[in-house]
């Protein structure tokens, strides 16, 4: 009495809404509405994980005839009394996906038959010298991270299997349901708690004796970082798939981010680097020799040619003697020096030796006022300043003019002000 178009109830349906596919679907319209479908709600490219379940409930049931035939004609409560009752009845939509598209896992490559997330990188900043950067150098760092437990083999039991964690049908999540007003109802999703998110238990006295059943295990590990010729600040260093390991996981990678410490002589800028030197007046005159210590332990000879003068501020280069280029390391850039001048002191000279210095040097170029001259100007005092101290007076001296003006319209006291 009951045909294909009869139906007792009205949620037979649902799962070819869920699907997007009409109720005369054939079995390759299933297939490929669950594939696009599934493909795009991949909890692991940020689907929505309910939404991938019921995906998975209802390609399970459309892509069988004999569950078909039941859930058409009588809906979904009659397929569940037919699957044996319970909650449990449908399989883990993870795995569901992994036989549709024959165990295939995102990354490309094959999987390891269960569905593979990645895990994350562990990053590190690795503090290196200058010198590590120019000369190149291996740091052996020791690390713990973890590692599939070796005696079970990451599964976590003795026996291997696993069951399916009662608490969420192995979805590892979790729906509940809270009253938040009349009528309304809020739903949460979380991760399940008693398989921790896993999907899968497993029993006491199954347990693994070495991990517990945690499934992996702590590791020391050193690692050999080599920190090639002229690489940058910032620059990364990657171990790949050195990171902790899990279950079902494709190892994250460790990764080493260069700080290069601040080096008390040497400023680098890309592939030169930059020092400063300080001149005596007679060496900024005369001529002069010093010897640098470069990154690399060898001493640079630094000379003027004949008869040069080196004014206050000046900048020279050497070429080649700047960073070597990473990758390149024959190749480097230029090191320059700039040079400050240092004058004697004030006494330095006696009235004497002035008089004999000015014969030798340029002569003065401001030029000698006449008595008359002079009866018309005042006489003012050069004192010294300290123009750091100088600027802060003036700042403080602007910040009260402004704040003053703010007085007068709003008319605060300005007692505390003036005080200063
Ligand atoms: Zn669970
Ligand atoms: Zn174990």
């Amino acid at each position: 009495m009951f045909g294909r178009g009869a139906r007792r109830s009205s949620d037979n349906t649902k799962y070819y809404d869920v699907l997007g596919v009409s109720k005369n679907a054939n079995e390759d319209e299933i297939k490929k509405a669950y594939r696009k479908a599934a493909m795009k709600n991949h909890p692991d490219k940020g689907g929505d994980p309910e939404k991938f379940k019921e995906l998975g409930q209802a390609y399970e049931v459309l892509s069988d005839p004999e569950k078909r035939e039941l859930y058409d004609q009588y809906g979904e409560d009659a397929l569940k009394e037919g699957m044996g009752g319970g909650g449990s009845s449908f399989h883990n939509p993870f795995d569901i996906f992994e036989s549709f598209f024959g165990g295939a896992s995102f990354g490309g490559g094959s999987s390891r038959g269960r569905r593979q997330k990645h895990g994350e990188d562990v990053v590190h900043s690795l503090k290196v010298s200058l010198e590590d950067v120019y000369n190149g150098t291996t740091k052996k760092l020791s690390l713990s991270r973890n590692v599939l437990c070796p005696k079970c083999k990451g599964k976590g039991s003795k026996s291997g299997n696993a069951g399916r964690c009662y608490g969420c049908q192995g979805t590892g999540m979790k729906i509940t349901t809270r009253q938040i007003g009349l009528g309304m109802i809020q739903q949460m999703q979380h991760i399940c708690p008693e398989c921790r998110g896993s999907g899968e238990v497993i029993s006491e006295r199954d347990r693994c004796t070495q991990c517990k059943g945690n499934k992996v295990s702590q590791e020391k590990k050193v690692l050999e970082v080599h920190v090639e010729k002229g690489m940058q600040q910032g620059q990364k260093i990657v171990f790949e798939g050195q990171a902790d390991e899990a279950p079902d996981t494709i190892t994250g990678d460790i990764v080493f981010v260069l700080q290069v410490k601040e080096h008390p002589r040497f400023k680098r800028e890309h592939d030169d680097l930059y020092i400063e030197h300080s001149l005596n007046l007679t060496e900024a005159l005369c001529g002069f020799q010093f010897a640098v210590a470069h990154l690399d332990g060898r001493q640079l000879l630094i000379k003027s040619n004949p008869g040069e003068v080196i004014k206050p501020g000046q900048q020279k280069a050497i070429n080649d003697e700047g960073m070597p280029q990473h990758n390149r390391p024959f190749m480097k850039g230029r090191l320059y020096i700039k040079f400050n001048v240092d004058f004697p002191d004030s006494g330095f000279l006696s009235p004497d030796q002035c008089r004999l210095l000015e014969t030798i040097l340029p002569q003065k170029s401001s030029k000698q006022l006449t008595d008359m001259e002079l009866d018309e100007c005042e006489e003012t005092t050069l004192h010294d300043v300290n123009m750091k101290d100088e600027m802060r007076r003036k700042q403080q001296q602007h910040y009260h003019e402004a704040y003053d003006d703010d007085d007068d319209e709003q008319s605060m006291p300005r007692v505390q002000c003036a005080q200063q």
